[in-house]
């Protein structure tokens, strides 16, 4: 198989919400995104002069995504009702579909956004890597992807934590 890869950063606040220790603290990271292209034609296929896909091209459809949606701002899960009680409209709060921590990000960035960005150039992301920081990192992949359930690990609170959601959206209307 031959890919390139893209490197990609992005600045952003979050909290992994139920977490034991510090990480449920609100703070940041200046994240760093790897994105791995393949062509979808086969593994080995490039293009007429030689390339899976521009360096330019996924840094246009991949990076300015990031740039317009997450980049200096607070990610926070959709069913965080302390934060989404806090959150100002004014303010860069991105509610999210998933506990932000890096594995997730890597595998929403996988799963969700890379195919839709990525419409029509013939090529998929098949990697993601997500650098929270030098020393931590989560990796999501095409292959195998329904094998582990990252997700499992909040599912214990995940009904507490949705009642509290849905009570705080009542009490808002
Ligand atoms: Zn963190």
């Amino acid at each position: 198989m031959i890919e390139c890869v893209r490197r990609i950063q992005f600045a952003a606040g979050h909290r992994v919400l139920n977490h034991e220790s510090r990480c449920k603290y609100p703070h940041g990271h200046n994240y760093v995104v790897y994105f791995h292209a393949r062509a979808k034609a086969g593994q080995d296929h490039l293009d007429s002069i030689g390339r899976v896909i521009d360096f330019g091209v996924l840094k246009q459809r991949l990076g300015e995504w990031i740039d317009v949606h997450w980049d200096h701002g607070f990610l926070f899960w959709e069913r965080d009702a302390e934060i989404r009680r806090r959150a100002l409209a004014s303010e860069r709060w991105i509610a999210v579909p998933f506990n932000p921590t890096a594995e997730n990000i890597a595998r929403y960035l996988l799963e969700e956004v890379a195919p839709r960005q990525l419409i029509g150039t013939g090529v998929e992301i098949w990697k993601v890597r997500v650098e929270e920081t030098e020393n931590c990192s989560a990796t999501a992949t095409l292959e195998g992807r329904n094998a582990v359930d990252t997700t499992g690990r909040t599912e214990a609170h995940e009904e507490g934590e949705l009642a509290e959601a849905t009570a705080d959206v009542g009490a808002r209307s």
